[in-house]
């Protein structure tokens, strides 16, 4: 039998409302205040809990938040039922954690269509999996959302190449994969909005590491606002904090008003601990980038095609930087193993925040040099290089004169390299490979 808690401080509307629910077939738990509600809550786990708005001395938005941090009731729906119906107060009780608001008086019929509404895809206690995998992808698309590197950098100077920081989108069918949510995530939540209305997004967002210019655009990320939605977030650790308490703080007072935890949507924040891995469509591979703190690119490869993403990584020096042979020799075989890492993608995106000159200024800093990166690409023989986390100082000029370099580079080696600057908007569009039978 299906189970809801009634939790409304006055008496004679609760035992009513209690009474036609159990006619109807629901189990019904009773509650007196919030916090009595949220006792019983963990005690007796309901279906649903039916909660008022306004009471004391502990009111719903305060039961809602108490119980989305409650592990065992995370598919538990939570209604809010007010006597006021203020467009404010319904926001902020989807803001706190519940997944409807209901404006008294009740009508009996429109609240059991709610409740079985709610109860009818129970919410899985498992992490979501990945959607199916049986249609073959017929291609991989790839969307940059973000291109710039350390901090957002609107303006005049930079409308080709866009100021937004660190996200990109990947595409194989229906399934879609964001890497990094740096503030260019804002505009693909947008789209993402447009796009498919109303219908339940299921989506993946890989994280490289989190300086800011690569979780900025989450607070801002209109799917985590919808509590259809399911957002996994997937990272690795860092040293101090886990990757939940790192995403979280960035939300919490008083930098942002609304914390990770309260959004309407289910979220999941998940710590990798392999390098290798699958995501639906996706194989995954990651790779530690030479980088301050932890930090990662991606190989992801569906429907026959690769696509790796390392947006800070600094090639290592084997002669600046390297004092003794033995360390010479280290990053020589660091270098290697990253050639053999990125071997025959079909595009690669890299950081490639410097000239020749600037890095020399900035070498031990984690950041590319459009030379060495160039370079790197020819070595592993990709086809499709893309230059990325453009320096903020960097105007569009630059940015277009630093591409037409490593152009000249490429040509001068013979190379049908293709090379491109990262620009908002861009779309790779790869085909599917049919595998030779
Ligand atoms: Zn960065
Ligand atoms: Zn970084």
């Amino acid at each position: 039998m299906r189970t809801v808690l009634v939790i409304d401080d006055e008496r004679e509307f609760r035992t009513l409302l209690a009474e036609l629910l159990r006619q109807n077939g629901w189990q019904v738990f009773e509650a007196d205040d919030g916090e009595q509600g949220i006792q019983s809550a963990q005690l007796n786990l309901p279906d649903v809990v039916l909660c008022d708005l306004l009471m004391a001395p502990c009111n719903g938005f305060q039961v809602c938040r108490a119980l989305r941090d409650v592990e065992a009731l995370k598919g538990t729906k939570i209604v809010i039922a007010s006597g006021r119906d203020f467009e404010a107060d319904r926001q902020e009780a989807l803001e706190a954690g519940a997944h409807e608001y209901l404006a008294k008086p009740i009508q009996l019929e429109q609240l059991l269509r709610l409740l079985s509404h709610l109860t009818a895809t129970p919410e899985p206690t498992s992490p979501p999996p990945a959607p199916a995998t049986s249609e073959a992808p017929t291609s991989v698309r790839l969307k940059f959302w973000g291109v710039r590197g350390s901090v957002p950098t609107p303006g005049p100077s930079t409308l080709e190449y866009g100021g937004n920081t660190s996200c990109l989108e990947l595409r194989a069918g229906r399934q879609i994969v964001i890497l990094d949510a740096g503030t260019g995530l804002r505009l693909l939540g947008r789209e993402l909005q447009t796009e498919f209305g109303d219908q339940a997004l299921d989506l993946t967002l890989l994280l490289t590491h989190t300086h800011w210019d690569h979780i900025q655009g989450l607070p801002f990320f209109l799917p985590v606002y919808k509590s259809q939605n399911r957002v996994r977030i997937l990272g690795y650790e860092g040293a101090r904090l886990g990757l939940e308490t790192v995403l979280s703080s960035q939300m919490e007072n008083p930098f942002f008003p609304i914390g990770l935890r309260e959004v309407p949507a289910n979220v999941r924040v998940e710590e990798l601990k392999q390098l290798n891995f699958s995501l639906g469509n996706f194989q995954v591979h990651a790779c530690f980038a030479y980088h301050p703190g932890v930090c990662v690119g991606y190989r992801l490869t569906a429907a026959g095609r690769s696509v790796a993403f390392f947006p800070d990584n600094e090639i290592r020096q084997t002669n600046r930087g390297a004092e003794t042979p033995a360390a010479a020799d280290f990053a020589r075989a660091e270098n290697q193993k990253l050639t053999d890492f990125l071997r025959h993608v079909d595009v690669l995106v890299m950081d490639a925040q410097y000239d020749r000159q600037e890095y020399s200024d900035h070498i031990g800093w984690g950041h590319g040099c459009v030379d060495e990166v160039v370079a790197l690409a020819l070595q592993a023989e990709v086809k499709h290089l893309v230059l990325f986390h453009h320096d903020p100082d960097h105007d569009d000029a630059k940015v277009s004169q630093m591409a037409d370099h490593a152009r000249q580079l490429v040509a001068a080696q013979k190379s049908a390299l293709k090379v491109d600057a990262a620009r908002e908007g861009m779309v790779v569009e790869l085909p599917a490979v049919v595998p030779a039978k």
